[in-house]
């Protein structure tokens, strides 16, 4: 699936919706939750527009991979290379925002 014009994050990876970015290249964005749940909470998203993660891994899983080197390399910086990685999944799960993201959750310790 190509740019959604109805997509809040790919409006944010157009820029026409500001964000706080932590690391971008030709394939990736990754920016600052807005309601962050941890001392550090950064959202990984490819800059195209998959639903889910499933549907990204089915259609290249080189970005997957590539989406969870871009986490460690954060929480290298932010914890000595601890995080929690979540991709929410389906309405019932919590996914609110249909643009697959990582989150991830680090710089201090978190709950069990
Ligand atoms: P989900 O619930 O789909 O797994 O995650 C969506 C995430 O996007 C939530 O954690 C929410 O706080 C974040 N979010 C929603 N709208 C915005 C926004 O406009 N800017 C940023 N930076 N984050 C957002
Ligand atoms: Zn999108």
């Amino acid at each position: 699936m190509s740019e959604s014009s109805d997509c809040l994050f790919c409006k944010i990876i157009a820029g026409e919706i500001p964000s706080t970015k932590v690391y971008e290249d030709d394939t990736t964005y990754a920016f600052k939750d807005i309601n962050p749940k941890a001392k550090v909470h950064v959202l990984i998203v490819p800059k195209k527009h998959y639903a889910n993660v499933a549907e990204l891994a089915a259609a290249d899983p080189e970005e997957l991979a590539h989406i969870v080197a871009i986490a460690q390399h954060i929480a290298d910086e932010e914890f000595h290379g601890a995080y929690r990685l979540v991709f929410n999944t389906g309405l019932d799960a919590g996914q609110t925002v249909f643009h697959v993201h990582a989150h991830v959750l680090t710089g201090e310790k978190l709950d069990e």
